[in-house]
């Protein structure tokens, strides 16, 4: 299944951000744009893990819906 999962910045709604290089849980994230703090990379993990899942339930919906 193909999910694609977008961040949006809060404050200027650019979805270009920085991983910091080495990734860990508690590295933070900053807009490219705007350089506002988007969260740390564990709080951004769990919020493409929240879109992602509610993306393909609604996906699976759907595919249900048009079966019957
Ligand atoms: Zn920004």
């Amino acid at each position: 299944m193909d999910v694609s999962v977008e961040i949006h910045c809060g404050t200027c709604g650019s979805a270009n951000y920085s991983l910091p290089s080495d990734a860990s849980d508690d590295g933070l994230l900053l807009c490219n744009d705007c350089s506002t703090r988007l969260g740390s990379v564990a709080e951004l993990k769990a919020e493409m893990m929240d879109q992602a899942l509610s993306r393909s339930a609604e996906a699976l919906r759907r595919e249900i819906d048009s079966s019957v």
